[in-house]
């Protein structure tokens, strides 16, 4: 029986499948969608437009106070906006912000996905999944996706970045990825994206 506030927590490193995940969930329970990742990419690019040095934490965080998240912005895909996206990301006020605009979001029931959404905004999520893959799978699912947006890229600088990238969403000190202890792990690296929304819809039903 689905409560009032029904709401999916997808967790994962990049490029892990978590978003479609999230979507095919959000459509098959006509819940609201939440992609975390965009919300902190929108907000790195406006850092990076407005010549923000990222390691300047007074000027990130009196930008983060200004700032109006629009839903309907596509989602920023470039790999230097995803590093800033990481820098700026580990900046407990910039987190503060953007969590209470997370949970508002999801008071009715949603599906979220990020890093820490079912260790931190969503801690009382109905389901939680992590899914994650290998390194080298995640780099090529994301090199083929930036070729076809033509974006000029290599698969080795990509595997790089993913795996800096992972190390700091990691190790940072305020909300690192890490797996709750509630939540379904999905190893991703051989799945097709149906077969993952499956499994976890069948995962979903098994504890109703
Ligand atoms: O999900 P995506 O790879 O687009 O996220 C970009 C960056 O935003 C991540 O590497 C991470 O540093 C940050 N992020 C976060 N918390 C979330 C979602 C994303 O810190 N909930």
């Amino acid at each position: 029986m689905r409560s009032v506030n029904f709401s999916i927590a997808v967790d994962g490193p990049s490029s892990s499948g978590k978003g479609t995940l999230a979507v095919g969930l959000a459509n098959y329970y006509n819940l609201p969608y939440l992609d975390t990742g965009a919300m902190y990419r929108s907000f790195a690019a406006l850092v990076m437009e407005k010549l923000i040095d990222p390691q300047d934490k007074l000027s990130v965080i009196n930008l983060a106070k200004t700032f109006q998240y629009n839903l309907s912005s596509i989602r920023n895909s470039s790999e230097d906006v995803a590093r800033v996206a990481s820098m700026v990301s580990a900046i407990p006020d910039v987190r503060d912000i953007f969590v209470k605009w997370q949970r508002s979001f999801s008071k009715d029931g949603a599906v979220l996905d990020g890093r820490d959404i079912g260790s931190v905004i969503l801690k009382d999520a109905s389901y939680k999944f992590y899914i994650t893959a290998d390194l080298s799978i995640r780099a090529q699912r994301r090199f083929n996706e930036l070729k076809v947006k033509n974006i000029d890229c290599d698969l080795d600088s990509i595997m790089l970045l993913l795996k800096q990238r992972d190390e700091n969403d990691l190790n940072r000190l305020v909300a690192p990825l890490k797996i709750s202890d509630d939540a379904v792990v999905i190893d991703a690296s051989h799945l097709t994206s149906e077969e993952v929304l499956n499994f976890a819809i069948k995962s979903i039903q098994s504890k109703d």
